[in-house]
């Protein structure tokens, strides 16, 4: 929910077929009117590091007022930006229908891609966003890869960290030399199986690329959910969304894989599949930022439509179809962070909802909820430059979840997920009878675990 506004933010498509787009002046135009409302409004103050930058850029200025920075000073406000799309969703009375017209977000992205069409790429941030090409080749020597990547190895870090700009101590995902489309096809007990004479839905996993290089678990256990459920199901994986190429504001990229991965599931909509995405940043794109980036593609709009986030897509079940039986209480007690990009689908807290429907999960009792941005945004977070103001940005939730002290730490976004149980290690390693969470789960690894299901 947004504050301070009874009117639902709505947003225009992203004008990047314009040349006025990349058009300097136009763009520090653009930029200097938004920030001097920003200046005049600081709403944003606690969200991230990019609305900090800009105030005290302001401050120490000689009139404290906006004109007197100098335009080469906005990029450190750019460079904080995740896109987590927060300060719009959930803040800015400013957004369209407002006059004001306020995107800060896709102003932020629209910087990136003006760097970007004038020769500014960032060279390592392109290497690290492409993860396809990264999830294939890492998983050919997923051993070796892990080894190399493990925080505390003296021995790789610090090269990773020279020739990679990786942060020696940010915690990275592991690789799996066994996809999820892999999996799914060598077990096939779990998926593309008829549905039950009850089953009434069809549902295409979108493994995405985390589900289907770092973490096949979480679509096993939302395949076992599923199928528990009389689900008739398949795992698709088509290429990445391209929220890591956003961050690098290249939009070409992003429309190349929109098209793609619209055109390979056209067919399956047509058969009366929805398609379930496992990570919210994933179904954030299919959804909303595709359809802003190729506003008259057919396929696009047709499989925003079609796209369920899964744990908007359990929920439907529970409340439409009811849920198959055989749910158990947890042991232990969950901390649950809700992800920025599930709360920018404008859906509700459907994490919240699913983990409720647990038998004795009570939220403020054994469901401790945690909505704050985690602060680790991507390949963004790992960044030398970054990861420690992403630790600070984070703070607040893993002093939270500490505080909280559950059995369970889970998050929608799997990366937030390993930044938080990171950030807790921190702050828990002096707390009495704090004990660290043995791994940071995907809140339907969990609900799969009450079903007995793992
Ligand atoms: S999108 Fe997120 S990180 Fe970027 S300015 Fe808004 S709140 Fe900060
Ligand atoms: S993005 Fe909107 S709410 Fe946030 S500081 Fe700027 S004007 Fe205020």
């Amino acid at each position: 929910m947004r504050e301070g506004s009874l009117d639902a933010p709505t947003r225009h498509p992203l004008d990047w077929n314009n040349p006025d787009f990349y058009d300097l002046e136009k763009l520090d135009a653009e930029m200097r009117r938004v920030l001097d409302i920003c200046h005049g409004c600081r709403r944003c103050f606690n969200l991230c590091d990019s609305f900090p930058r800009l105030f005290d850029l302001v401050d120490a200025s000689p009139t404290g007022e906006l004109d007197e920075v100098d335009s080469k000073d906005f990029k450190p406000i750019v460079d904080a930006c995740t896109l987590c799309d927060l300060c719009y969703m959930t803040k800015c009375p400013y957004v369209p229908p407002h006059e004001f017209n306020l995107d800060f977000p896709h102003l932020m992205l629209r910087y990136r891609a003006a760097e970007r069409h004038h020769g500014h790429k960032d060279a390592i941030g392109d290497q690290l966003s492409q993860t396809d090409r990264n999830g294939k080749l890492a998983g050919l020597v997923a051993p070796i890869a892990n080894w190399a990547s493990e925080r505390g190895n003296a021995l790789t870090r610090p090269v990773m960290e020279a020739v990679m700009d990786v942060h020696r101590d940010a915690e990275l995902p592991k690789f799996n030399s066994k996809t999820l489309v892999a999996r799914a096809k060598s077990e096939p007990s779990a998926v593309n199986r008829a549905a039950p004479a009850f089953g009434k839905r069809k549902a295409a996993i979108y493994a995405t690329c985390f589900g289907n290089y770092n973490n096949p678990d979480i679509g096993i256990a939302a395949q076992k959910i599923l199928a528990h459920n009389g689900v008739e199901l398949r795992v698709e994986y088509p290429g990445c969304c391209g929220m890591p190429r956003l961050e690098q504001g290249d939009i070409a990229d992003v429309a190349k894989k929109a098209r793609v991965v619209a055109e390979a599931f056209s067919p399956l909509i047509d058969q009366g599949y929805d398609i379930v995405a496992l990570v919210p940043s994933c179904a954030l794109m299919l959804k909303f930022e595709w359809p802003l980036i190729l506003p008259n593609d057919p396929l696009v709009k047709k499989l925003a439509q079609a796209t369920f986030d899964i744990s908007e897509y359990i929920v439907d079940i529970a409340k439409k179809d009811g849920l198959a039986p055989g749910l158990k209480p947890l042991e232990g007690g969950v901390t649950l962070h809700l992800a920025c990009h599930a709360r920018a689908q404008n859906m509700g807290a459907k994490a919240t909802e699913m983990m409720k429907l647990i038998p004795d999960m009570k939220q403020g009792e054994s469901l401790a909820v945690i909505e704050r941005c985690a602060g680790h945004g991507g390949s963004w977070g790992v960044r030398k430059e970054f990861f420690e103001v992403g630790m600070k940005v984070g703070k607040p939730v893993m002093r939270a979840a500490v505080k909280e002290n559950k059995a369970h730490i889970a998050s929608e976004c799997p990366l937030a997920g390993l930044h938080i149980r990171q950030g807790m290690e921190r702050e828990g390693k002096d707390k009495d009878g704090f004990v660290l969470p043995p791994k940071a789960e995907h809140p339907v690894e969990l609900f799969a675990k009450a079903y007995g299901l793992l």
